[in-house]
């Protein structure tokens, strides 16, 4: 499962254990975004705080890992390469891979790098998420593409980190949107405290 996990929280663990119960995975590794091509720079938090979040997050799962392939790569972070970077270290294994994503970002599918050859590669999991249903998927990816996603219907969480990075500058409470740890880990740093 990628992402910025700027920071990460409830709606992406919750998101990453159905996932990993309805399909079946062994584990599931979290990879934290280096230098995402998607996003705004100026208010994303160092990439070693949100490693060290999605490590603190997830340490109680034991199905649960945290990746620092993205972390450690020069450049922009392009999922078609970790994906390939995954297939490389598991080949003894032969690996089914599966891509974990909410439906707000698959809904962005086309404008990634190799998208056909990521659909190809991987098995992408289309999570529900708050605010963007499958119909809209599917229009926006198109029936072909829309028919080779595994849809998962996630128990609701209207949580996102925006709205985290908002509330914590605004001075109101983020208590149970992440896990204690991280926002022990936010509070210690002063993350997101400057204006965006
Ligand atoms: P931001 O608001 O900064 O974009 P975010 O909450 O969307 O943050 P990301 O790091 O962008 O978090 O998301 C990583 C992945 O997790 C994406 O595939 C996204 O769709 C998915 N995701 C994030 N929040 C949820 C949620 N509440 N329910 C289901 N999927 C989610
Ligand atoms: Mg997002």
């Amino acid at each position: 499962m990628g992402g910025t996990f700027n920071p990460i929280h409830y709606g992406h663990l919750l998101c990453a254990e159905q996932a990993r119960c309805k399909f079946g995975m062994d584990e599931v590794v979290f990879v934290p975004s280096g230098h995402p091509p998607h996003k705004k720079n100026s208010d994303i938090a160092p990439t070693e705080h949100r490693y060290l979040m999605t490590v603190l997050a997830i340490y109680t799962n034991p199905f649960f890992s945290v990746s620092r392939a993205e972390v450690d790569r020069r450049g922009k972070s392009y999922s078609i390469d970790t994906i390939r970077h995954f297939l490389e270290i598991n080949k003894s294994r032969n690996p089914e891979l599966y891509f974990i994503t909410g439906s707000d970002a698959v809904m962005e599918i086309l404008t990634w790098r190799s998208h056909d050859e990521i659909m190809d590669l991987a098995t992408v999991i289309a999570a529900s998420r708050p605010g963007y249903d499958f119909n809209r998927l599917k229009e926006a990816v198109g029936p072909a593409r829309f028919r080779k996603l595994k849809l998962l219907q996630a128990s609701a969480l209207a949580i996102s980190s925006t709205d985290i990075r908002e509330r914590v500058r605004s001075g109101r409470p983020i208590k149970y949107l992440l896990p204690e740890s991280v926002e022990q880990y936010i509070r210690k740093h002063g993350l997101y405290t400057n204006p965006a």
